[in-house]
């Protein structure tokens, strides 16, 4: 598989949702294909 069979066109597959960080309360999640993930503190939030 190449990158560009799996990867979105903005490179990284990563969609940033405007969803905020129940546990940090103020970073955006950022969705990876079926789970949602914080940068900032590392939670994770599978669907
Ligand atoms: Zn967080």
């Amino acid at each position: 598989m190449t990158r560009g069979d799996y990867y979105d066109a903005d490179g990284d597959g990563v969609e940033v949702t405007r969803e905020s960080c129940p546990r940090c309360g103020d970073t955006f999640l950022a969705e990876h294909g079926d789970r949602k993930h914080c940068g900032g503190c590392g939670y994770t939030d599978r669907e």
